[in-house]
């Protein structure tokens, strides 16, 4: 997540009253930032705003899968862009039926429940997320792995926030082993071979489910739109004057900064880091992105944002390289077409992969302070 959606639109009504020094919120914060053309505040003064003939901006939020939602519809009139709003914001609660293990009786809790006992039939669309998990995991070699929930309880990042034992991680190893986790796609079904197992989708399910939102968008007749999972964000078309949507990505070390902007079209954009969820103990950093190999906070990153096609990739792979780390990491980035990243190594060297360079704008005012 973190990858804040910074703006959506130039809003021409808007644009020319703007102050010099606009005010942005970033992270649920507003802060201050020089000379920035477009803002938080004129893209809510935009929602709704019809944009022209032919084209109605639509802007809304809601609270879905334990974070704040941001649908952004943009169709022929104001209704159908309500419409392809509301659809994307249904399909999100489905897919949160299904997958959300603060859900007692979801889908993937009831898999969880039934680790070390048989197969169990599951949807297409958790079918589609675990093997979506498993294909990122292979590429990440290992980096990634939907099995290390028992190990994020363990260190329990937000309640009690202590350090687990060798002994404790030891135990746990065995139910993180990505080869007892058996999909039998033909026959839809999934089974954890070991009692204590547990599939934790937190690492990708909120890029899986913003392109499902597209998906449902564009059926119910949006041209173009953004579905921002918190920092999870899945962009569609071009906004009504023909302009791609732009982003700011975080800075994970200047609370409410941002590092860079980006603008993407039809493209997905995740960051993973070190900075939102953690706890520091005698100086040391412990945050809630593990490696699988020690169980341990991964530790050569601050952050990893993937721009990718889907939203799934983008997801999945920015958890995966911040494990990986920023030399293995980018090789890989490199390997893949339509694929970008920009990470922000442990020194808080940026980093830019070869498909953003020219496309990432640096903060001056974020970066070397
Ligand atoms: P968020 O957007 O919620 O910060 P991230 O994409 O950064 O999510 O992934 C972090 C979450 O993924 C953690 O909260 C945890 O549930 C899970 N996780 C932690 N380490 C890994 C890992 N190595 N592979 C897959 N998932 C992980
Ligand atoms: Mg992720």
């Amino acid at each position: 997540m973190n990858v804040r959606r910074i703006a959506a639109q130039r809003c021409p009504a808007l644009a020319s009253t703007h102050p010099e020094r606009s005010r942005l919120e970033v992270a649920g914060r507003v802060v201050t930032l020089a000379a920035l053309s477009v803002s938080l505040l004129v893209l809510a003064a935009c929602a709704g705003t019809n944009l022209g003939p032919s084209s109605v901006l639509v802007k809304r939020t809601q609270m879905q899968m334990g974070t704040l939602v941001t649908i952004t519809s943009v169709a022929p009139n104001r209704e159908a862009a309500q419409d392809a709003a509301s659809a994307g914001f249904r399909e999100i609660h489905r897919l949160e039926e299904l997958l959300s293990t603060w859900i007692e009786n979801s889908e993937l809790s009831r898999v969880n429940a039934g680790a070390g006992k048989d197969s169990l039939p599951i949807t297409p669309e958790t079918m589609q997320v675990l093997e979506d998990s498993l294909k990122i995991a292979n590429l990440t070699d290992g980096g990634f792995n939907i099995l290390v929930g028992p190990a994020v309880d363990a260190w329990s990042v937000l309640d009690r926030q202590q350090v687990p034992s060798e002994a404790e991680l030891a135990g746990i190893r065995p139910l993180t082993d990505l080869g007892a986790l058996y999909l039998d796609k033909q026959r839809g079904t999934v089974r954890l071979a070991k009692v204590g197992m547990r599939v934790d989708v937190g690492g990708i399910g909120k890029g899986y489910a913003a392109d499902r939102a597209v998906a449902a968008m564009k059926k119910a007749g949006a041209t173009a739109g953004v579905v921002a999972l918190s920092g999870d964000i899945k962009t569609f078309g071009l906004l009504p004057d023909g302009q791609t949507f732009p982003f700011g990505i975080r800075h994970p070390r200047r609370e409410g900064a941002v590092l860079a902007f980006i603008e993407l079209q039809n493209e997905a954009i995740s960051t993973a880091g070190d900075y939102e969820r953690y706890f520091e103990r005698d100086g040391v950093r412990y945050h809630h992105i593990l490696d699988p190999r020690t169980l341990q906070p991964a530790r050569d990153c601050q952050s990893v944002t993937v721009v990718a096609p889907d939203g799934v990739m983008a997801d999945g792979l920015d958890t995966g390289i911040f494990v990986m780390g920023r030399e293995r990491g980018m090789a890989l980035v490199e390997q893949l077409s339509g694929v970008g990243a920009v990470i922000v190594d442990r020194d808080g060297k940026v980093w830019v992969s070869s498909y953003l360079r020219g496309r990432v704008r640096m903060n001056e005012q974020g970066v070397g302070q």
